[in-house]
């Protein structure tokens, strides 16, 4: 089969032939119908120091995906061959105390699809039942093939009660972006979002920012004035991982304010604590998706009207790989789709 693959220790990706994966008892095989390219995808293509310390030479990339099952092991219940589904690319142990208290999203032996196990870059994928998510048929396959990062937006934004409250969002990549429009149609006031890329300024007002911050231009003081908030925002979702993004939300946050982490900044970025401890902020760290409240939640969002087709720039045929990879790495993107059908 068909799979695009890690096959250098150098910058790039290539497309190239694999064996059909085998099923275990408890796995699924999916047939990949769509799938989209991850920063972390990215990463690998770049082949940056994470992704050489991280990812085997060889490795069938990706893990944003919609397919439909095409076969199931024999000891698989609630999915049948045709199902459409999309998956958790975090597969979690079983056996730690998370694990077995069903917090698997903080299972502390996770193995990632695509990164640390053969990935969604693939015609058929195989993964353990238990990790696919049978999809709704409100939830297009564009959409469902972006579930994945939607579902980290979902994870921060409904950490913490956002009804009537004002948010700060610093990043407007892919994951900023949606966090954005679920805080709007959660019921948020004021959701102002910053980064130093217009671009996606641009896109993250279509999806429902309420103000826009190019923070290389605007500082957050003014337009919280401008906005007449005399205090400071309640919540804060970092999801740029820039010491300087992250500063400046602690800074423009009110006392008590609560702050999900979920954009991974560099080891040693430096805080001013003191805006922590005299705020009395509280502060969460985000991995991944809540498995599978998260997922209930993103399929429900769509079916109540929640639209995040602005941020889908580009849906290509899996051959023009390349120039998805390019667009993705220029900045003037939302999401980028490889169709495997087309
Ligand atoms: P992304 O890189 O596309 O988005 C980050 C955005 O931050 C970019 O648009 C960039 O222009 C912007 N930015 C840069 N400097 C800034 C500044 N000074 N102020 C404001 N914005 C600034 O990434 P993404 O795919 O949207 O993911 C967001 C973050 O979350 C990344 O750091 C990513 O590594 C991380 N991530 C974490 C998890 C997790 O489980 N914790 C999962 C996925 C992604
Ligand atoms: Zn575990």
């Amino acid at each position: 089969m068909k799979v695009l693959a890690k096959l250098k220790p150098e910058e790039g990706m290539w497309m190239s032939e694999a064996d059909k994966p085998e099923i275990g008892y408890n796995d699924i095989l999916i047939k990949i119908k769509k799938t989209a390219i991850c920063g972390t995808d990215v990463h690998i293509y770049n082949w940056d120091e994470w992704s050489q310390n991280t990812v085997p030479v060889g490795m069938t990339v990706g893990h944003e995906y919609v397919g439909v099952v095409a076969a199931i092991g024999d000891g698989v219940r609630g999915f049948k061959v045709g199902d459409r589904v999309s998956g958790e690319g975090h597969i979690t142990c079983g056996h730690c105390r998370n694990c077995r208290a069903g917090r698997r999203h903080l299972c502390r032996n996770t193995m990632g699809v695509g990164v640390n196990r053969a990935g969604a870059f693939a015609e058929y994928l195989a993964i353990p039942a238990d990790n696919a998510f049978k999809l709704p048929d409100e939830v297009s396959d564009d959409m469902a093939a972006i579930f994945d990062p939607f579902g980290n937006a979902v994870h921060t934004a409904l950490s913490f009660d956002l009804v009537g409250e004002d948010v700060l969002i610093t990043g407007a990549g892919p994951i900023g972006m949606m966090a954005a429009a679920v805080a709007k149609h959660a019921g948020a006031r004021h959701v102002v979002i910053t980064d130093i890329n217009d671009f996606r300024l641009d896109l993250a007002k279509k999806m429902g920012a309420t103000r826009t911050v190019n923070s290389q231009r605007e500082n957050l003081k003014d337009v919280m004035a401008e906005l007449g908030m005399t205090e400071g925002f309640d919540v804060g979702l970092e999801m740029s991982g820039v010491g300087v993004a992250f500063n400046g939300m602690l800074k423009a946050m009110n006392h008590g304010g609560k702050v999900a982490l979920l954009g991974i900044p560099p080891k040693d970025m430096a805080i001013d604590w003191n805006e922590v401890i005299f705020k009395g902020l509280v502060i969460k760290g985000i991995y991944g998706r809540e498995m599978f409240e998260t997922w209930y939640k993103m399929a429900a969002l769509i079916q109540s009207g929640l639209d995040l087709s602005p941020m889908i720039t580009h849906v290509m045929p899996v051959d023009n790989f390349q120039e998805g990879f390019d667009i993705m790495r220029s900045g003037k993107s939302g999401k980028v789709i490889l169709d495997w059908e087309a």
